[in-house]
């Protein structure tokens, strides 16, 4: 019976381990240490946060080419569209929410352009997957 216990118990605690360990390398993965957009989202670079959730980041576009020019981000490091998996798939689908969410607080048509660059030749300067939100409409609740 006491050995039953102790047993138990040491499966637990490796299992604990186990899950931590496996936690913790996978936070690994989605960061990248040299990404300009992963230093933003772990806080390292300062940024003009308008959104965030458990898996996305809204920011500001440091050098706008609109009106309102910000820059939906997911928080996992992927650099582009050709390097997405099966995986990533419900994310894609929190991006375009966001940027419904966005436009409801748009003054005006509360029209928008979403644009993602994918490959250094049509202009994709920071290889961390991210779209483009664009708008000539001031936003009421957004802007500062
Ligand atoms: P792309 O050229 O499509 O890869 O877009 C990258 C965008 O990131 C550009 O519009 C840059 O102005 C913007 N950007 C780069 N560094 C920062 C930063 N530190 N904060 C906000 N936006 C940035
Ligand atoms: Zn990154």
């Amino acid at each position: 019976m006491r050995n039953s216990v102790i047993i138990v118990f040491v499966s637990i605690v490796l299992a604990l381990a186990l899950y931590i360990n496996n936690s913790k390398s996978s936070k690994r993965e989605i960061m990248n240490q040299d990404c300009v957009f992963c230093k933003i989202i772990s806080g390292q670079i300062p940024s003009k946060i308008i959104e965030e959730t458990d898996d996305i980041i809204v920011i500001k576009d440091i050098q706008p080419k609109a009106l309102v020019h910000y820059l939906i981000i997911p928080k996992k490091h992927i650099a582009n569209i050709q390097s997405c998996t099966q995986q990533d798939q419900a994310l894609f689908g929190s991006m375009l929410l966001m940027a419904q969410k966005l436009s409801a607080s748009l003054a005006g048509s509360q029209e928008f352009k979403l644009i993602s660059n994918n490959g250094a030749s049509v202009g994709q300067s920071v290889f961390h997957i991210h779209m483009h939100f664009l708008s000539g409409s001031s936003f009421q609740k957004y802007e500062v």
